[in-house]
């Protein structure tokens, strides 16, 4: 059984059955079965479904965004933002994928010789509670247009998202083609094992990532991990701080601070620091903080308790070490899994904001001597997923970025997001493999070499 609990203030909201094996075995067998014909149908056929379910998300908008508030957190205004992004992504590759997996001719001697790409056939995807709806078109948008099917396991606090995900395919007319599972995600390793899946996709934590590799490699299969980051944002000499420090606020604060790619820590030259510090400062203790579906409200609860307590662990662990409490850093009183915008800084190594992601809206400051130094704490992180450079001279900024920071993407004078446009992934622990433009939907395809001699 999981049961969705509403972080605002504790109520239980609904609880969902485990599936049985049999149940699992029947809904195994359906989506492979379907899969097939799926794959036969033009992409116009497949970009028709998903203009209707851009549509259709759009038509729910308010709907979902209150289901997201209610189990997980997110403010109503940020709800709505992430049910239109998903609605573009599926319009996206409605739009973009046939060209995006064109056959493409390499030639040699041969008559013709090239590559085409093929489906691989019924992919798993493991989803995070952190952006219910996003995570999940991110992935099924380009998988199913490339004639994929897929089975989601959602995190086991938001299975009334994955209900209504599964609920609009259906109505889209691919219902065979995309369907829920209930399962704990200690039970993810067998679904693995099945002769029906050909591949997986998890987006989540670093250790589940390592779980969902063993099991992927002990069963020969195609593997993409989209997992944790301690995000760089490195503050140079030249920046313009009030636009550095807001940015770095925004991107900590969103989603009440649970973003991958959120500003985790902020790495700036002794030049500025102070005056930094002092901007970030007034940025978070001005933000919000309350129910999610009260409009005015820049954040809301964190997703779950236990993610709060955790959090405030780190936090306590981090000051005793000999961090600087300069915002923030307790536990309200009464219900709820609230925890205030918290800006720690002189933040050092040893410490656990140095060193660990903080999943929830704590800023993370440290000082560094110079541009060097500033890259090389940037880059002394298990992490690699997403870092930004902040300075009024774009060109080293950019040369910084391409050049010294080792992360998936490095944005500059802006915070990292995610674009349909463009690839989407990390480096060390952050995973491996891309989501998104021509590199997502390039992942769970069979790029089959081609070569064809004339007759004798
Ligand atoms: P999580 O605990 O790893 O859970 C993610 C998903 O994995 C859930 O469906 C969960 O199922 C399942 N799971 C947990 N343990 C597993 C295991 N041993 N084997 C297989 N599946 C397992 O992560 P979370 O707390 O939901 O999400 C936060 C983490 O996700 C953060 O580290 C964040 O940075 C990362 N994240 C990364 C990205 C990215 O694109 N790189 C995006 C968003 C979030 P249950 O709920 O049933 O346990």
């Amino acid at each position: 059984m999981a049961t969705s609990i509403n972080p605002h203030d504790n109520a239980t909201l609904t609880s969902y059955s485990t599936n049985t094996p049999a149940e699992l075995n029947q809904i195994l067998k359906r989506v492979e079965l379907a899969q097939g014909s799926w794959a036969r149908q033009t992409f116009s056929q497949r970009g028709d479904v998903f203009v209707t379910i851009a549509s259709l998300l759009r038509e729910r908008s308010e709907r979902l965004s209150m289901l997201m508030a209610k189990e997980m957190g997110k403010p109503l205004r940020e709800g709505r933002a992430e049910i239109e992004k998903c609605a573009s992504v599926c319009e996206y590759y409605a739009a973009n994928a046939e060209s995006m997996l064109a056959d493409v001719a390499l030639p040699t001697e041969a008559q013709y010789s090239g590559v085409c790409y093929n489906p691989l056939g019924v992919v798993l995807a493991v989803m995070p509670w952190n952006f219910p709806f996003w995570q999940v078109f991110r992935f099924a948008a380009p998988a199913l247009m490339a004639g994929n099917a897929g089975i989601l396991k959602h995190a086991s606090n938001v299975n009334g998202c994955a209900v209504e995900i599964e609920q609009i395919f259906a109505e889209a007319g691919a219902g065979d083609v995309f369907a829920k599972v209930v399962i704990p995600g200690s039970r993810v390793a067998e679904l693995i094992q099945r002769k029906e899946i050909q591949a997986v996709t998890l987006t989540g934590s670093s250790t589940a990532g390592k779980s969902v590799a063993a099991a992927a490699g002990a069963a020969l299969k195609k593997c993409v991990l989209e997992l944790g980051g301690s995000d760089a944002y490195v503050v140079l000499h030249d920046a313009d701080i009030a636009h550095a420090a807001n940015t770095c606020v925004n991107s900590r604060l969103i989603n009440s601070g649970q973003s991958c790619i959120a500003a985790k820590r902020f790495i700036v030259v002794e030049a500025v620091y102070a005056e930094f510090i002092d901007q970030v400062q007034q940025a978070m203790e001005s933000a919000t903080m309350g129910d999610p579906l009260d409009e005015n409200n820049d954040i809301g609860p964190m997703a779950r308790i236990d993610l709060r307590d955790e959090l405030h662990n780190q936090v306590r662990l981090s000051m005793s070490g000999g961090a600087r409490l300069v915002a923030g850093g307790f536990v309200p009183e009464g219900p709820g899994a609230y925890y205030p915008p918290t800006v720690l800084a002189d933040v050092k190594p040893g410490m656990p904001a140095y060193h660990e992601e903080l999943f929830g809206p704590v800023a993370a400051i440290i000082q560094a001597k110079d541009e060097a130094d500033a890259i090389r704490i940037a880059n002394d992180s298990d992490f690699g997923l997403g870092a930004a450079v902040f300075s009024r001279d774009i060109h080293r900024a950019r040369s910084i970025a391409e050049q010294h920071l080792q992360a998936g993407a490095c944005f500059v004078n802006e915070f990292v997001r995610s674009d349909p446009r463009l690839p989407f992934g990390g480096i060390k622990n952050s995973g491996y493999g891309r989501e998104l433009s021509f590199a997502g939907i390039r992942e769970f395809v069979n790029m089959k070499t081609i070569y064809v001699s004339e007759p004798g």
